[in-house]
């Protein structure tokens, strides 16, 4: 960058405002220090788009929501670029960190202070500030079908909790970072700037001395920023933590074992209509944590991307469009990723190699979708493999098994963990047990990035739960 248009000082520069980021620059915030959050995306007022609409895509997702990770299969990844974060454009779906995995990932990567008991404490303090419940009448239908299919197959399956905070009169609203947090740390005097991509973080010595930034002016033209800072916290998500600082010279275990929960789809024709305007909230956990089953935003659009891969006749598979719903199967994958942040390009390469093990629990994760849905009386199930075989009984799935391959599968995920792990261990970890980059005394990460490992459950309560405790202890060290 050559010379800035305008320099700022701050204490603590934040950057991204999504679960990670807000959590930081709350607690930040409240204990009086000096926070200047960046995000690269816009503010937007919390309702002036419909949730799981595409025009909720074309502003708070990058590109659109048509990322991908390249390796065979290619995996299409979602990313909010927003003031917010992910957490506008995700399900609120919320699950605190299984405690035996903490256990695990603190012997496997010796993370100091990472038992389940302290992660559950700050778990429950965010809980309280957000608002976590259950729905207060009945589900859905696209939700309660698949409660219906689990029941008549003796499978387990529940309704999941959601950072939902319900209104007199019903209405659920989401507790999303630009609702909740992000006001809170402004009202405690915390700048918050939107539209500002930080293109690198500047390093002198060993530590970081501030951020070289790009301001879009709301007339589209651009500004270039300095913001000098004390402390650098990169909250930018799985995908564009390690590829900003690897485009900062960083180097270390910085965007290597990139995990994801990845995702085979299944559109569903049921008799009756099936209620888009919220996401399923029940998920069948017979198979948890290796295999989750539930239900994705199913609007008009969404359909018909799924209905697309099918190869039949879009008119014929779009008939009584409204009848139709999206389900998946997730699963713990054994294959993992690398980000690699390429010069002279905004986007990282990405890429993922799922294992032949990943593949064959895809398949069974998909005949489990369609044995739940038949049941539940679906009559009509299209895979998302391409020119997949649309089955209509129990006998047609076997065909699925041979069909999910990787040439044919379509796949996708929108949980991205595990680029720049914390724990004690430089030569297999990014950070510190508590963010701070290795071999900077200033430096921190604060983000998805940290998980060892892809949860098998929603992760941004662990996601919130990580960086709340590190937020304090980077607070008991100012
Ligand atoms: C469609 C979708 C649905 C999901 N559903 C659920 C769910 O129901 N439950 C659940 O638990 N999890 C869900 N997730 C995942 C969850 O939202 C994420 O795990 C969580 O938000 C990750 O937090 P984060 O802070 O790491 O990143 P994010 O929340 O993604 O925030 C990163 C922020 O950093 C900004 N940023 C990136 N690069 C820069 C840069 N160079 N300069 C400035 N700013 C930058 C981005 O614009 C973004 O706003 C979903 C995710 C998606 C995409």
């Amino acid at each position: 960058m050559g010379r800035p248009d305008t320099t700022l000082h701050t204490e603590v520069a934040v950057v991204g405002s999504g679960a990670g980021g807000a959590v930081t620059a709350a607690r930040l915030a409240a204990a009086g220090r000096d926070v200047t959050v960046l995000e690269e995306g816009p503010r937007s007022e919390p309702d002036a788009v419909a949730p799981f609409s595409l025009e909720e895509m074309a502003t708070k997702y990058r590109h659109r929501g048509l990322s991908a990770s390249l390796g065979s299969p290619a995996i299409a990844f979602a990313e909010g670029r927003c003031v917010g974060g992910s957490t506008e454009i995700n399900s609120g779906l919320y699950h605190r960190l299984p405690g035996e995995l903490a256990a695990e990932w603190a012997r496997a990567y010796a993370i100091d202070g990472f038992d389940p008991g302290t992660l559950d404490r700050y778990a429950a303090e965010v809980e309280a500030e957000l608002g976590v419940s259950r729905l207060p009448g009945p589900a859905p239908r696209s939700s309660a079908v698949l409660e219906e299919g689990a029941t008549k197959l003796g499978w387990r399956a529940v309704e999941f909790a959601r950072v939902h905070r319900y209104e007199p009169g019903g209405r659920a609203v989401k507790q999303t970072m630009s609702r909740t947090l992000l006001p809170r740390a402004e009202a405690d005097g915390a700048t918050v700037l939107a539209d500002c991509r930080v293109l690198r973080v500047r390093r002198r010595a060993g530590r970081a001395v501030g951020l070289d930034v790009e301001r879009t002016r709301p007339d589209g033209t651009r500004q270039r920023v300095a913001v000098l800072a004390d402390h650098v916290v990169v909250c930018a998500g799985a995908i564009q933590t390690p590829t900003l600082l690897q485009r900062s010279g960083v180097r270390g275990v910085v965007g290597t074992g990139l995990k994801v929960h990845p995702t085979i789809k299944v559109a569903a024709r049921f008799g009756e209509p099936m209620e888009h305007d919220d996401v399923p909230m029940h998920r069948v956990t017979e198979f948890s944590p290796h295999l989750t089953i539930g239900g994705s935003a199913s609007r008009r659009g969404h359909l018909a991307l799924a209905l697309a891969e099918t190869g039949l006749d879009a008119t014929e598979a779009m008939a009584d469009w409204e009848h139709v719903a999206v389900y998946y199967a997730a699963i713990r994958s054994e294959g993992r990723g690398r980000i690699t942040a390429l010069p002279g390009a905004a986007a990282p390469l990405v890429t993922y190699g799922l294992t032949d093990g990943d593949l064959s629990r895809l398949a069974r994760g998909l005949v489990h979708v369609g044995d739940v849905l038949l049941a539940a009386g679906a009559f009509e199930l299209h895979p998302s493999i391409v020119g997949g075989p649309v089955v209509r009984d129990r006998a047609g799935l076997v065909q699925w098994w041979d069909a999910v391959t990787r040439r044919r599968a379509n796949l996708m995920t929108v949980h991205m963990t595990s680029t720049v792990r914390m724990g004690e261990d430089p030569d297999r970890t990014g950070t510190d047990s508590y963010g701070r980059v290795h071999g900077h005394a200033n430096l921190y990460v604060n983000d998805a990035s940290l998980l060892p490992d892809a949860p098998g459950v929603n992760p941004q309560g662990a996601v919130m739960a990580i960086a709340s405790r590190n937020a304090e202890h980077l607070l008991a060290t100012l």
